[in-house]
């Protein structure tokens, strides 16, 4: 999934960038209030982790504005404040979540892992096509009773076209939601990937599910 971290504390933005990295996440920073507002807004972010004081414009502010531009994506707030009316104040703005500073980043990252389930898609933990399951909590894959191990970018796209299962997905939406801002990913490199997820999601089995819809995208269909 992608996921835009706004916190203005270097060390703790590249601490949160890193702990989601490792979980597969493709990460955009920002460390001021207006850019990371302006990121918001412009590209389609799965998920916020939105620090409540930021310099320009505050944390609630840039929920209550997203809100306001009808952009649904799950934000969780982080904030050192951590009173009753302080917790009320971010969940009114529109925020689906609070986490009060020091948190330990296992407890970010289960927070993160929720939310990234929750409905409009309601998610299961464990996605389903044909003979293929794929566990997000576990980051495991299994066909056929055999786990197949995947690289972190073979595994999110996989993922991403198990959660829009049947539906024909375009190269540059899985760009979006696979890759961050830095990296130079054309539509050539997508189909490079595909064909590395084929082969071992695919080749070793009678039936293929990952499908091209020619001049549109893929889809993952049983
Ligand atoms: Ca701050």
């Amino acid at each position: 999934m992608r996921i835009l971290v706004v916190e203005d504390e270097i060390k703790m933005a590249k601490v949160i960038a890193s702990a989601l990295k490792r979980e597969g996440h493709a990460i955009d920073t920002s460390y001021s209030g207006a850019e990371g507002l302006a990121m918001a807004e412009s590209e389609p972010y799965d998920l916020i982790v939105l620090d409540r004081m930021l310099p320009e414009v505050e944390g609630v502010e840039i929920v209550k504005k997203l809100r306001e531009s009808n952009i649904s994506t799950p934000v969780i707030l982080l904030t050192a404040l951590g009173t009753v009316k302080d917790k009320t104040a971010g969940l009114d703005s529109g925020a689906d979540d609070y986490l009060v500073k020091p948190f330990s980043i296992d407890e970010l990252i289960s927070r993160v892992r929720a939310l990234l389930r929750r409905p409009p898609i309601a998610q299961p933990n464990i996605l389903t096509v044909g003979d293929l399951s794929l566990d997000t909590t576990q980051k495991t894959i299994i066909r056929k009773n055999k786990q197949i191990s995947l690289t972190s970018k073979e595994y999110s796209l996989l993922e991403y076209l198990m959660l829009h299962a049947g539906r024909t997905i375009s190269k540059e939406t899985l760009i979006k939601h696979v890759w961050d801002f830095d990296s130079d990913i054309l539509p050539n490199n997508v189909e490079a990937h595909i064909k590395q997820l084929r082969k071992k999601v695919d080749k070793p089995f009678s039936k293929p599910l990952i499908k091209t819809v020619r001049g549109f995208g893929y889809k993952v269909e049983s």
